[in-house]
């Protein structure tokens, strides 16, 4: 009896001993895991629970249990407010209430993490090592040669846009330097057809540079107060794209595409909200200003945090396809070769390719571009629309060829992808009946190819697929090779 005691005592002990040291495991699981959230949360900003404004603009935080920080302007007019027992607003009475009576850990988890703004790094840190340093930026040519190995044609535009890219960083580089001359801002204005390459040319340079980029429609702009997003949205689309570090930010590039869209529009009585107006309020922006933008969100509301981002250093480009601007440039050209007494014909200019080539400042005008926003874009430049020889180029010269990723896809199956010329030529003049430059090719190429992706992991002897004109115009298939066979042609071929 006493001895099953014993036994009984010792089970006791031994269960007490391993919950002891579960506890204690979970223990400093927690501890880390504490600990490791609170070096991360080290890295962005405290932001106050009553006017969302991060730390370093509403200055030092009291930080409360539950992991609640209060500025001290808030926490001010709390107690203000709660002594006169007047003028305290009733959200700020809520918000209060709930930080009396509910959970206050809960409230840790309410800024969302896409919401967070990364702390600026200390004064020190940055002159020891400039984000951008001089020697760093690539020269114009090597820009263009990059450049080069994803962009077909655009020669000009590609040479303007290496330059203008290299003066815009050394400017960034220089800016702090004061008493010396200052370099003018060169933000683009990028005039060319749909599928030239506009979108591709500026990712692609984003890219390169390793620079946030955000990408933006003009459509979508409206003045602010009316349906749409606000001007300054732009601004907080790179914000996101740089990772809410405003620093890297503040030296990214900014695409408005389709910016033939805020025209402004003729014959109208009404306010122009999406054309004049959003002209008007993107001035200073293109120029360079302080503007408080919203973390993590489009529109600013009381419960976004609002961080200040300044423009001068952010690279514009716009880009539009101007669609009646030739008929402006014709209508020019004509009236001053008629003035001359040259006696040229009127027709002369009907047939020109590359009228678009020839604008200048007065057409964009009379386009409905306001003059002091293209004051603001110094650098204007044109890019051609791809003839058919260019768009079989896009389809197979560029690092990343769209024929290059499918014959990638099919060597995963040791498939031998192979393309005649017939075949390009057919895709090339397809797309080019679609008049939407090179957008259209992708769009043939995955019809056709569907089939064939499908088909042909079916079976394991399939070695090579060649795709014929025939097959593009719908009128025959592709030329399928065993794997046998073909090393033995290949072998004759070689012998
Ligand atoms: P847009 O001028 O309308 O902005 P995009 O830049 O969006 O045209 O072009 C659409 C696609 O066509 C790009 O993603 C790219 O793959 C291809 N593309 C267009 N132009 C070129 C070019 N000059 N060189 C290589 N690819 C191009």
């Amino acid at each position: 009896m006493l001895e099953k005691d014993d036994e009984y005592r010792d089970t006791e002990d031994r269960e007490e001993i391993e919950k002891k040291k579960e506890d204690r495991k979970t223990e400093t699981m927690e501890k880390n895991k504490k600990e490791s959230s609170e070096t991360k949360s080290d890295e962005y900003e405290k932001i106050c629970y009553m006017c969302r404004r991060p730390e370093s603009k509403a200055g030092k935080m009291i930080s409360m249990p539950g992991n609640i920080c209060i500025c001290s302007d808030c926490m001010q007019k709390t107690f203000d407010s709660l002594q006169n027992n007047t003028g305290m607003q009733y959200s700020d009475l809520m918000k209060l209430s709930n930080m009396n009576f509910f959970n206050l850990s809960n409230s840790q988890d309410e800024i969302p993490s896409r919401q967070k703004i990364k702390k600026k790094k200390p004064k020190e840190e940055k002159e020891k090592k400039p984000s951008f340093d001089i020697k760093s930026i690539p020269a114009p040519h090597k820009i263009k040669e990059k450049l080069d190995d994803y962009v077909v044609g655009q020669e000009h535009a590609k040479k303007v846009i290496s330059v203008a890219v290299y003066n815009h960083y050394k400017r960034v580089a220089n800016a702090n330097k004061n008493g010396e001359v200052e370099i003018e801002k060169s933000n683009m204005l990028m005039i060319g057809p749909t599928g030239s390459g506009k979108t591709y040319l500026v990712k692609t340079l984003a890219k390169l540079l390793d620079v946030p980029l955000a990408i933006t429609d003009a459509t979508s702009l409206t003045e602010a107060g009316y349906i749409g997003d606000d001007i300054e949205s732009v601004v907080s689309k790179l914000l996101a794209a740089a990772d809410n570090d405003v620093e890297k930010a503040e030296r990214g590039i900014i695409f408005i595409d389709e910016i033939d869209k805020i025209a402004k529009k003729k014959n109208t009585h009404n306010r122009d909200v999406s054309g004049e107006s959003v002209q008007q309020g993107m001035l200073k922006l293109l120029e360079g200003s302080d503007v408080e933008v919203p973390v993590g969100a489009n529109s600013k509301n009381a419960m976004v945090p609002l961080v200040t981002v300044n423009t001068s250093n952010i690279l514009f480009i716009c880009g539009g396809a101007f669609p009646e601007l030739e008929e402006i440039i014709k209508e020019r050209l004509t009236k001053q070769s008629l003035m001359g007494f040259r006696g040229e014909l009127k027709d002369k200019y009907d047939k020109d390719k590359n009228l678009i080539q020839k604008v200048i400042i007065e057409d964009l005008r009379n386009f409905g571009m306001i003059p002091e926003f293209l004051g603001r874009l110094p650098i204007i430049y044109t890019l051609d629309a791809l003839d058919k020889d260019m768009l079989i180029r896009v389809l197979k010269e560029p690092k990343n060829a769209i024929l290059k990723q499918y014959e990638k896809l099919l060597a995963m199956d040791e498939v031998q992808l192979k393309f005649d010329e017939g075949a390009l030529e057919a895709i090339a003049e397809k797309a080019l009946k679609k008049d939407t430059g090179a957008r259209a090719l992708r769009a043939i190429i995955e019809e056709f190819m569907l089939d064939i992706m499908y088909e042909i992991p079916k079976d394991d002897n399939i070695g090579r697929v060649t795709v014929t004109r025939e097959y593009i115009e719908n009128t025959g298939g592709p030329i399928i090779e065993m794997r046998g066979m073909f090393t033995i042609e290949q072998k004759q071929a070689q012998g």
